[in-house]
């Protein structure tokens, strides 16, 4: 078992390190401070860009640091999941360098599915715009008024009428949608309720300037609006686009969500590791420099031997991951469905409970703008339900462990009487 990087790896590595350390660091440092000084406000239509997180886009892409995650090699590196999962990870330490390389969420996702599914004027109106970080993009698929993690609740629909879908219902927690540059949303709805269960689903492009597409307000996280991405309430009223919009065809939204499966998770995965670590070196950091009791912090009480848990945690939590990304290179998604929702229980887990011992080192500190624990902290606790909650994951990942026991049953022991 080899566990060393590819080259390819190694080189975006040191390129992607050296790029955040340069560019991206100072900047994020002024973008968290504008943060806490309340520069922005829950009012998304007031929401600006940040000039120079748009210069460093195109820095990013002029230097070939652009569309890491696309395994296709000519529109994005051509790299495997094994070979893009560290990238991933450093990515991670960094709240603004994965939309700076064109590689966050939701684009990532919504990028793939219309390179994996999309026609070709589908491609061309909305993929090349992506790819070239014009335009940004959102996913609709939750909705207030139904338990949203059984994603066959989807009660919003999508109905096929002549050469028209008309779109109703609404839908919250939408990623992304109040950037200034989020211009394109994949809607999830209901196509079909007589259809069998996974065939009654559809996903649709909807442009968001289509009449009957009102943004209704962001929502906080913690208190947080994510400026200037955000997560919005988006309500649908007898939206009507050309049928032309549908990907793949009526009732194939969940064949599309399989065909999908694994990537994203395994990005997510990475890019939370990514953010254990920094919470890890900062708990440390703080732990040396800070003397209480006549000794640094890290060696009162527990504290080395916390920090120890928590390397091993994330070690654990990381090689788990990569052999998630090893699967679905070998076999595809559907061959690592454990391994796949292992992953989303186990990451966001490990990055929660990373963040709250470093919290806890940095005293009331912690707690306040001055570190960026708070945020890292919601990105935890968010990820623990955002793309599954926990328990549904832990449901799949039990299904399949009991049908290893469902069949053949074993004849009954014979009494020893
Ligand atoms: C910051 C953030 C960003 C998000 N971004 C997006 C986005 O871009 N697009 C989008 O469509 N959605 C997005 N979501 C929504 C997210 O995917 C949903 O919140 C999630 O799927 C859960 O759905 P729900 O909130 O309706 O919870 P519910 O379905 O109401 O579930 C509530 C709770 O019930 C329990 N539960 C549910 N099922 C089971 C089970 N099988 N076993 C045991 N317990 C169970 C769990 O504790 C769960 O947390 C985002 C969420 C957050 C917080």
């Amino acid at each position: 078992m080899d566990f060393s990087h590819s080259p390819r790896t190694q080189d975006y590595l040191k390129r992607i390190r050296a790029f955040m350390q340069t560019h991206i660091a100072p900047v994020e440092a002024q973008h968290l401070r504008d943060i806490a000084n309340r520069t922005y406000s829950a009012d998304w239509t007031q929401w600006t860009v940040l000039p120079e997180v748009e210069a460093l886009k195109i820095q990013a892409r002029e230097a070939g640091l652009w569309n890491l995650f696309l395994p296709d090699a000519e529109l994005g590196a051509g790299l495997s999941n094994v070979e893009y999962a560290p990238l991933a990870e450093e990515m991670g330490k960094s709240f603004l360098a994965p939309e700076i390389f064109n590689c966050n969420a939701p684009d990532t996702g919504n990028m793939e599915v219309l390179w994996k599914y999309g026609t070709p004027a589908q491609k061309e109106h909305w993929l090349k715009p992506l790819l070239a970080g014009e335009i940004r993009s959102a996913f609709c698929m939750t909705e207030p008024d139904v338990a949203s993690s059984d994603a066959t609740n989807m009660r919003a629909t999508a109905i096929v009428d002549g050469d028209e879908i008309v779109i109703n219902g609404k839908k919250w927690w939408s990623t992304g949608i109040g950037h200034p540059h989020c211009k394109i949303a994949i809607f999830m709805g209901l196509t079909d309720a007589q259809a069998s269960r996974h065939a009654q689903h559809s996903m649709v492009l909807v442009p968001l300037d289509t009449k009957g597409v009102t943004i209704k307000r962001m929502l906080p996280v913690f208190g947080e609006y994510d400026p200037p991405s955000g997560h919005g309430e988006v309500w649908f009223e007898n939206v009507r686009v050309p049928k032309t919009n549908l990907l793949l065809g009526p009732g194939k939204g969940f064949q599309i969500a399989q065909g999908r499966l694994g990537p994203g998770r395994i990005h997510h995965c990475m890019r939370c590791l990514g953010a254990a670590e920094r919470a890890l070196q900062l708990m440390i950091e703080r732990g040396l420099d800070r003397i209480a009791f006549g000794k640094p912090l890290v060696n009162l009480g527990g504290n080395r031997e916390r920090i120890a848990d928590l390397r091993i945690a994330i070690d654990q939590a990381r090689l788990l991951t990569l052999y998630a990304a090893w699967k679905i290179d070998k076999a595809g998604g559907m061959a690592a469905l454990t391994e796949i929702s292992a992953i989303k229980v186990s990451a966001p887990n490990v990055l929660q409970q990373v963040v709250d011992a470093a919290i806890q080192m940095h005293g009331a500190g912690g707690l306040s703008y001055d570190f960026p624990l708070t945020a890292l902290y919601a990105h935890a606790r968010t990820l623990r339900l955002a793309d599954g909650p926990d328990e549904v994951h832990r449901g799949l990942i039990a299904k399949m462990e009991l049908a290893k026991y469902a069949a053949p049953r074993a004849k009954p022991k014979e009494s020893a009487a």
